[in-house]
C-alpha cells in the first residue's frame, strides 16, 4: 500500500502513530454497529482496535493514487475472520462505510466529495466481495472438517464395535459364568463352554432344548411368571435361584439372571441368561444348617430344629390338625454323670438316643434331643390320641433292658410327659411347658413311667407361672387394692375395726383373691414390698376413719396380715414404726395377724421383732388358730395378744344342735386364752345361731359374712 499523503493531519497510516480523531470516531461508530452481533471472543476494546486498523486501511485506500479498491476485499475477509458473520453484519458494515467513511476519513482539499463518494462505493463492493468469498471459504472448510470428523467417527464406531464384539466374544467364551443367548421364542441360539460344562459337557444337550423346557420340580412358581413377563417385554430382567436336572440325573443348583435385550427401536430381540453354579455353596449351606440343627453327640435334631418344626405345625398356615409330644427326661442321669464321669454319660446318651430313635421314626414323627438328658418326640397328626401314649410306652420299653457302656451294664429309667391336642390352641412354649409339667408329675409319682397332661392341673400350673411372672409389674402398675372386713365386738355388736384383705385387679383375669397370688408372692419374695404397701395403705385408711370419727368414740383398729417371709425380714420393726409415724396412727390401733403355723415355727430370734412391736402397743393376732396343732402350753411364750379362732371350729356351731365336742373345744380354748390374757376373735361367722353361741362361749369379737363381707373402705361405716 502506498502511504497516503495529504490533508489528514498526521499521516493516518503512520505506523504506531496515534490515529487521527476522524479515523477513531469512524472506527468507534463501526464497532458500535457490529460488535453486539459478532460471535467474536474479543473484548470490545480489542474489537475496536481491530476496527481502527481496518478503518485505516479503508481511509488509505480512499486516498490512494491511483485508486485501488482491493484493500476493501481484505477488510471483508478480516470481518469474516473476526466472526462478524450474522446475516445483518454485512449490510451494517456497508451502511457505516457508506455514511461515515467519506465524512470522517476524507480530506475535501485532496479529494472532492463526489470522487470520495464514488471511491467509497467501490470500496464497499470490494468489502462485500471479500466478505462473501471469505464466508464461502469458511463454510467449505467447515463442511470439510465435518465430513472428515464424520468419517473418522465412523471408523471409530466400527473399531469400537469390533472391540466390544471381541470383548463380548471373549467374555462369552472364557467366562466362568454360564451364558446362553436365546431368541424371543426361547430357542437357544448360543451357549458358552462354561454352561455346557455345568450341564455335563454336552453342548448339544443344552442347545437342543427350548429354554421353556428347562423346568425342574423344585422351581418356585414365580420363575415362570417372571419368564413370561420378560418374553412379553414387560420385564427387563429377573434373578432367581433355580435348579436344573443334568442328563445324568444329578441336580445343578444355580443362581440364574435372565435379561431382555432390545433392538435399537426398542423391540425385544434376545434373552440373555447368565448362570452361576452354586451347587457347592448350597451343599456347604446345607452342611452348616445340618450342624446348626443337629446335636453333635447323638446326631438327633436339636432344640432349635424341634422348635422350628413344632412352630411350623402350630402356625396358621399349617394344615396339621393335632399334635402330640412325649417329653422324656432320664431318671437319675446326674448320678451316672457324677459317679462314672462324663465320657460314660455321653455313651449312655448315645445309646439312649439310638433306642428312642427306633420308637419315633414313623411318618410325621421326629425325635430331638433338647437338653442334657431331655429328649422329645414330636408326632404330627397322630391317627388317635392312643398313638402318643403308645409311643411313650414303647420308649419306656426300649429303655427297659440295661445299656452296655464300656463293658458296664447300666440301668436306664425315664419319666415322660405326654401331651396331645388340637394344634390351634397352644403356642409352642405352652405346649412344651405342659409336657414339662406333666413329666415332673410322672417323676414325682416315682419315675420310670409316663403321665398324660390333664388340662386342669396344667392350667393351674400355667396360670401360676403366668401370675408369678406378672406380679412385679402389677405392683408397679397399682393393680392391687384392699377390701376391709369388719371386726365386731360380740358384747354389743359394735364396730371394733376391720381386717385388710388384699386383691389383685388383673387386667386379663379380673379380680383375683389372695389365695391365688399370696403364695406366689411369698415364694418369689415379692410379698415384702406388697405387704409393705398393704400396711401403708391400711394404716392410712385407719387414720382416715379415726379422723372422721367413724365407729363412735373408740378409735377403729385395722388388722393387717403378715406372711412368714415378712416375719423374717430384718426391717420389719423399723418399717412398721415408720409407717405408723408417717400416718400418725397410734400403735394400739394396728393389729398384725400372723398364722399360728408361722408363729410356732419361729425361734426366739424370729419372734423378737414381734415382741418388740407388741411392747410398742401393736396388737399381734395368732391367725387361723386351731389349724396348727400347737401345744397349748406353748402359747405362753408367744408375743400374741389375740387368738383368731379358725373358721373350721365355728362351722360345727352352725348346726342345730351344735356339735357338743366343738362346743367343748371352743369353750376350752376361750378360757385358756383368757387365762393367758389373750382376747379371742372368731372367724367365719355366717349365721346368727353361730354368733349367739360364740357370744355365750365368751368370745370377744367376731368376723364373718353374718356381719359383713369384705368390701371397699367406704362401705365400712354402714357395715354395722
Ligand atoms: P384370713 O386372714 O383367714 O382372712 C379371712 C378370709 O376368710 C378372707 O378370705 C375372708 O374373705 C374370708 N371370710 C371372711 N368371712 C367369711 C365367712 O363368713 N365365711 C367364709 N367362708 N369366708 C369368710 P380372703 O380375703 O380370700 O383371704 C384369704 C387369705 O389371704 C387370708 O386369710 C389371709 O391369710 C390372706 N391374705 C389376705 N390379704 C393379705 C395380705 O395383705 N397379706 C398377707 N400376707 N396375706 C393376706
Ligand atoms: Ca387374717
Ligand atoms: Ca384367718
Amino acid at each position: 500500500m502506498t502511504p497516503p499523503t495529504g490533508p489528514l493531519g498526521p499521516p493516518a497510516h503512520a505506523p504506531g502513530g496515534e490515529p487521527p480523531d476522524g479515523l477513531r470516531r469512524f472506527a468507534r461508530i463501526w464497532c458500535r454497529a457490529v460488535y453486539a452481533d459478532t460471535a467474536t471472543s474479543m473484548t470490545r476494546a480489542e474489537f475496536e482496535e481491530l476496527m481502527t486498523g481496518l478503518a485505516r486501511l479503508l481511509a488509505d485506500a480512499l486516498h490512494g493514487r491511483p485508486f485501488d479498491p482491493s484493500p476493501g476485499r481484505a477488510v471483508g475477509e478480516a470481518l469474516v475472520a473476526a466472526h462478524c458473520t450474522v446475516p445483518e453484519a454485512l449490510p451494517r458494515v456497508l451502511g457505516v462505510v457508506d455514511a461515515y467513511l467519506p465524512l470522517y476519513c476524507s480530506d475535501p482539499a485532496e479529494l472532492p466529495a463526489d470522487e470520495a463518494r464514488i471511491r467509497s462505493t467501490r470500496l464497499q463492493h470490494a468489502i462485500a466481495a471479500g466478505y462473501a468469498a471469505a464466508l464461502q471459504e469458511r463454510t467449505r472448510a467447515e463442511q470439510e472438517a465435518l465430513s472428515r470428523a464424520a468419517l473418522s467417527a465412523q471408523q471409530e464406531i466400527a473399531r469400537a464395535l469390533h472391540e466390544s464384539e471381541t470383548r463380548f466374544r471373549a467374555v462369552f467364551k472364557d467366562a466362568a459364568l454360564g451364558i446362553a443367548l436365546a431368541d424371543m421364542s426361547g430357542r437357544v441360539l448360543d451357549v458358552n463352554d462354561a454352561l455346557a460344562r455345568m450341564f455335563g459337557g454336552s453342548e448339544h444337550h443344552v442347545r437342543s432344548r427350548n429354554i421353556l423346557e428347562w423346568t425342574h420340580p423344585e422351581d418356585p412358581p414365580e420363575i415362570w411368571r417372571m419368564q413370561r413377563e420378560l418374553m412379553r417385554g414387560e420385564r427387563e430382567h429377573f434373578q432367581v435361584e433355580k435348579s436344573y436336572g443334568r442328563s445324568d440325573g444329578t441336580a445343578l443348583w444355580t443362581n440364574l439372571t435372565v435379561s431382555l435385550l432390545r433392538a435399537a427401536n426398542g423391540e425385544p430381540r434376545y434373552m440373555l441368561a447368565m448362570v452361576e453354579d452354586v451347587s457347592e455353596r448350597r451343599l456347604l449351606n446345607l452342611r452348616l444348617r445340618y450342624q446348626a440343627t443337629h446335636d453333635a453327640l447323638t446326631d438327633l435334631p436339636n432344640r432349635s430344629l424341634f422348635f422350628e418344626r413344632l412352630e411350623q405345625a402350630l402356625s396358621r398356615a399349617s394344615d396339621t390338625a393335632r399334635i402330640g409330644l412325649c417329653y422324656l427326661d432320664l431318671d437319675g442321669f446326674k448320678a451316672v454323670n457324677d459317679s462314672l464321669g462324663h465320657a460314660v454319660g455321653d455313651q449312655l446318651l448315645i445309646a439312649v438316643a439310638e433306642r428312642l430313635h427306633g420308637c419315633a421314626s414313623g411318618p410325621g414323627q421326629m425325635l430331638a434331643r433338647i437338653g442334657g438328658d431331655e429328649f422329645v418326640a414330636l408326632v404330627l397328626d397322630p391317627p388317635s390320641p392312643g398313638t402318643v401314649t403308645e409311643l411313650a410306652e414303647r420308649a419306656l420299653y426300649a429303655l427297659s433292658t440295661p445299656v452296655d457302656v464300656g463293658g458296664r451294664e447300666l440301668m436306664v429309667r425315664a419319666s415322660i410327659g405326654v401331651v396331645e391336642g388340637p394344634a390351634r390352641h397352644l403356642s409352642s412354649a405352652e405346649m412344651l411347658r405342659s409336657a414339662d409339667i406333666t413329666m415332673y408329675r410322672a417323676k414325682a409319682e416315682g419315675g420310670n413311667r409316663y403321665a398324660v397332661a390333664d388340662p386342669d392341673s396344667d392350667a393351674r400350673a400355667i396360670s401360676r407361672h403366668h401370675l408369678t411372672h406378672h406380679l412385679p409389674a402389677a405392683l408397679k402398675g397399682a393393680e392391687f387394692f384392699i377390701e376391709y372386713q369388719p371386726l365386731v365386738k360380740m358384747e354389743d355388736g359394735s364396730l371394733e375395726g376391720a381386717e385388710a384383705l388384699v386383691r389383685w385387679s388383673h387386667p386379663r383375669h379380673g379380680v383375683l383373691g389372695p389365695d391365688r397370688f399370696i403364695p406366689l408372692a411369698e415364694h418369689t419374695g415379692l410379698i415384702v414390698p406388697l405387704g409393705r404397701w398393704v400396711l401403708q395403705e391400711a394404716v392410712r385408711q385407719a387414720c382416715e376413719w379415726q379422723v372422721r370419727g367413724i365407729g363412735g368414740p373408740r378409735p377403729l383398729k385395722v388388722n393387717v396380715n403378715l406372711s412368714p417371709r415378712q416375719l423374717h425380714h430384718p426391717e420389719l420393726v423399723e418399717d412398721t414404726i415408720s409407717v405408723l409415724e408417717e400416718a400418725g396412727l397410734p400403735p394400739s390401733s394396728l393389729c398384725l395377724e400372723v398364722t399360728e403355723t408361722a408363729m410356732i415355727r419361729a425361734d426366739e430370734n424370729e419372734l423378737r421383732p414381734l415382741r418388740q412391736l407388741a411392747e410398742l402397743g401393736v396388737g399381734i393376732a395368732l391367725d387361723d388358730f386351731g389349724t396348727g396343732y400347737s401345744n397349748l402350753a406353748n402359747l405362753r411364750r408367744l408375743p400374741a395378744t389375740t387368738l383368731k379362732l379358725d373358721r373350721s371350729f365355728t362351722l360345727g356351731l352352725q348346726r342345730a344342735p351344735a356339735d357338743p365336742v366343738d362346743l367343748k373345744i371352743v369353750e376350752g380354748i376361750v378360757s385358756l386364752a383368757h387365762t393367758l390374757e389373750l382376747s379371742v376373735t372368731v372367724e367365719g361367722v355366717e349365721t346368727s345361731t353361730q354368733a349367739d353361741r360364740l357370744r355365750e362361749l365368751g368370745c370377744d369379737s367376731a368376723q364373718g359374712w353374718f356381719y359383713a363381707r369384705p368390701g371397699p373402705p367406704e362401705r365400712l361405716p354402714e357395715a354395722v
